[in-house]
């Protein structure tokens, strides 16, 4: 994890966005829980992988490993998914040893990308140099947003300064940047030629990383403000956002298609920054801040039982059936698979579980998803129904 003002984990922000790093340091460091969940996932994940390369003394292994089962964050499925990203880094090594004698492995690399990047450093999880190919692989343990390494600038970099870090030693030609996400059960891998990634340092990210460093530019709102911690006070943001709302439609009352269609396109920006100041605003107000025409109640509150058991056991005394009082139900889909594990469930449950189509929903052009088909489907209901 890198404290630089750069960090290549924003890469993709700082880049679009050159003012963003440098207005971003003047607030806290929220990652908190997820960033220390995620150091320990990666420390078990080089402890495995060192364990099954036989890169680790057991002796030395006993003390790792008890650190990390000492923290909160460790348990059953942090396990899984480490020995997940595990075998999936041995799978690839062992291609490589197919491809060539003597590929080599690095875990957990230090990696200046000072070249690049103004103070730029970070970490490679695992990097595998193989027949003129250098493959820098990432694991990502948040589960919150799918990742994916198509021109993803975060790997970019690594790949970038992982190929100067080893260039001296090993004839690289290509670089393949993956990303491995044990709990979304996703990977993607993005390969480009050593040439096209230089050409994009010198032509893009060189320039943008020193006026990133500096603070200069102009603020340039899109994708890429979603976890930027200056949001809901950035004034680009709330500019673009209320352009929206002061939009001269034109007569009369009705909006036309197109109208609707230019509303589409920013809604998802417009709740998420409106979402945004919504949890700022009320972050300041708990802190003792008054906002004008606003004042902090009481929300909303639902009834509930002090103590289930004992809520229950004081209704079925009084002679109600046990059946009225409590409800079976099977447990939900993640906690089965859970417990009889992914073969179970496709030799037990194979039959009993369907995935229906999910409800039509509007999404731009560019989603990869295929055009939804509304007569096919009616049709389709029309013969279940039969
Ligand atoms: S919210 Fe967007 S426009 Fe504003 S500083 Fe962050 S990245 Fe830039």
């Amino acid at each position: 994890m890198s404290h630089a003002l750069l960090s290549p984990s924003s890469a993709a922000r700082w880049l679009a966005c050159t003012p963003s790093a440098r207005l971003e340091s003047q607030f806290p460091d929220s990652s908190g829980a997820a960033a220390a969940e995620g150091t320990v996932a990666h420390a078990l994940g080089e402890l495995l992988l060192r364990e099954c390369l036989g890169t680790v003394e057991f002796d030395e292994w006993q003390v790792l490993f008890a650190e990390i089962e000492g923290s909160e964050y460790y348990g059953s499925d942090m396990q899984r998914y480490a020995e997940d990203y595990r075998d999936f880094v041995i799978e690839r090594y062992h291609d490589a040893l197919a491809s060539t004698p003597d590929p080599r492995i690095f875990l957990e690399q230090k990696l200046d990308m000072t070249e690049f990047v103004p103070e730029g450093f970070g970490t490679g999880d695992c990097i595998i140099l193989a027949d003129g190919t250098l493959d820098i692989i990432d694991l990502k343990y948040g589960k919150g947003v799918l990742v994916n390494a198509q021109e993803n600038k975060q790997m970019m970099l690594y790949g970038l300064a992982a190929m100067r870090q080893f260039e001296i030693m090993y004839d690289i030609r290509r670089v393949r940047m993956t990303i491995y996400q044990p709990r979304l059960d996703n990977y993607s891998s993005y390969e480009l030629p050593v040439e096209e990634l230089l050409h994009w340092a010198e032509t893009e990210l060189k320039e943008r990383a020193k006026m990133a460093f500096e603070g200069t530019g102009e603020l340039v709102v899109g994708k890429h403000c979603g976890f930027c911690k200056v949001k809901a006070r950035c004034r680009a943001m709330a500019e673009y956002n209320m352009q929206l709302a002061q939009h001269d439609f034109k007569q009369p009352e009705l909006l036309d298609d197109h109208e609707v269609s230019e509303i589409l396109k920013r809604l998802d920006l417009l709740t998420d920054w409106a979402g945004s100041v919504k949890k700022f605003a009320l972050q300041e107000a708990l802190g003792g801040r008054k906002w004008e025409g606003f004042k902090l109640v009481e929300g909303r509150s639902v009834r509930r039982y002090v103590d289930e058991d004992a809520a229950a056991k004081a209704v079925l005394k009084q002679g109600w059936p046990e059946e009225s009082v409590f409800n079976k139900k099977i447990i939900g889909l993640t906690a089965m698979e859970k417990l009889i594990g992914k073969p179970g469930m496709v030799s037990i449950l194979g039959d009993h579980v369907d995935k229906p189509p999910g409800a039509p929903t509007l999404v731009p052009e560019s989603d990869k998803r295929p055009e939804y088909n509304a007569a096919a489907s009616d049709f389709a209901k029309e013969l279940a129904e039969a």
